[in-house]
């Protein structure tokens, strides 16, 4: 190879296909075949070809991580039982005493971990707007061990500078950990901005047809991977080689789905800007999002989710949202299909309301995850709802 043919970087599609995976070596299956099996025989005591148990390590389960790695571009991945199970086992990593500054407006459930679980193991949490640089540096001290950040948040669609985040972490050794479901790797690669570790959901856009649940942490670091594969062993909330295939299948796509899905939403939450019964629409991708810029600057794409404020009082916009058809009512996000939810009484019901209105997220917040049906569809339905409701 010469210096005017420089190696070159796979392109996000390929790697999702075939990134970090090769054909099964016994048999030339294409695709990774479901290692159903808890235990791996030894050569002689001690001597085995790789795998033990599958609790410590799985085929399937580390083509998957695999191919996680290769995708947001680190070296090591660890795929868990849930996303909660995998954001967990980065607070494996703290001690007592130690302090972490968390964004406002994240995952309702990542809020009950760290405030109802982790608490009671003298972990203290700030939960700031990190959209905010000056917020964070100022909840920033020497205790702190760990930054959480989501990006866009959930659910009020927020940008946060990773960059700068990064910057303010690491400037008193603290870790930086990106929650990057809502973006995935095809529009957001955190690790790439300074991140040390990025957590997922896999349960979302990555299993992409909601049919699992999941989770998966990466990491560019050797001895981080380390003690989260020791934690992922020790503690045992580990994928299974089903779901793991699962995930695996739907990744092929994620990169066509995620144009799909942002196409679909830029044009929903266009469109609702424009309707007479919305007040807000929150959509990184719309010019008038305060943080547009910067979700255009750190994004390839401004994904498939979408938050709705209606000039309707809160029992009005229950209804709405118990009118659509083609948008099912229920938690969730990412599957092909589109979802509709109401924050405040669903996915961050587990969040004390003084907080959540602190933070932004109203009770008569709708949040949408857009999904691939066609878009005529998909406004029709969410214009029929609004007839129906009000
Ligand atoms: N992170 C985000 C941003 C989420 O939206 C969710 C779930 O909705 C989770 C983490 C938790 O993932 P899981 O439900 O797979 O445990």
């Amino acid at each position: 190879m010469t210096d005017e043919n420089p190696p070159r970087t796979p392109t996000l599609e390929t790697e999702a296909i075939h990134g970090g995976l090769e054909p099964d070596p016994e048999t030339g299956a294409v695709m990774t075949p479901i290692y159903a099996s808890s235990t791996f025989a030894q050569n002689a005591p001690g001597e085995h070809q790789g795998y033990e148990y599958s609790r410590s390590g799985n085929p399937t389960r580390s083509a998957l991580e695999s191919n996680l790695a290769h995708l947001e571009g680190g070296e090591y991945g660890r795929a868990f039982a849930s996303g909660l199970a995998a954001i967990s086992t980065v607070l494996n990593l703290l001690e007592s005493g130690d302090h972490v500054v968390v964004g406002n407006d994240v995952y309702g459930g990542t809020h009950r971990l760290f405030t109802d679980v982790y608490e009671d193991y003298d972990l203290e949490f700030d939960f700031v707007d990190t959209t905010s640089p000056t917020a964070v540096q100022k909840a920033i001290r020497p205790a702190t061990e760990l930054v959480w950040i989501e990006t866009p948040t959930n659910p009020l669609l927020r940008i946060v500078d990773i960059e700068a985040m990064s910057e303010l972490a690491h400037s008193e050794d603290a870790l930086l950990a990106v929650d990057n479901t809502f973006a995935t790797p095809v529009l957001q690669r955190p690790l790439s901005l300074g991140a040390d570790i990025v957590a997922h959901s896999l349960t979302k856009y990555l299993g992409g047809h909601s049919d699992i649940i999941g989770g998966a942490l990466l990491t560019d670091q050797s001895t981080l991977d380390e003690q989260l594969g020791f934690y992922q062993n020790s503690v045992g909330a580990t994928l299974s080689p089903f779901d793991a295939f699962l995930v695996l299948r739907g990744i092929k796509t994620l990169p066509v789905r995620m144009e799909r899905h942002t196409e679909n939403a830029q044009a929903v939450a266009t469109w609702l800007e424009t309707h007479p019964a919305v007040e807000t629409v929150y959509y990184p991708g719309l010019e008038s999002h305060p943080q547009h810029e910067l979700a255009a600057r750190q994004m390839d794409g401004f994904g498939g989710m979408v938050g709705v404020e209606l000039d309707y009082p809160i029992d009005i916009v229950e209804s709405i949202v118990s009118e659509t058809e083609v948008f099912t009512l229920a938690e969730s996000l990412g599957g092909v299909e589109s979802l509709i939810e109401q924050p405040a009484t669903m996915t961050h019901a587990t969040v004390p309301r003084a907080e959540r209105l602190q933070a932004g997220v109203s009770d008569s917040l709708i949040r949408m995850s857009v999904g691939l049906e066609g878009l005529s569809d998909l406004k029709a339905d969410l214009d029929q709802a609004i007839d129906a409701g009000s």
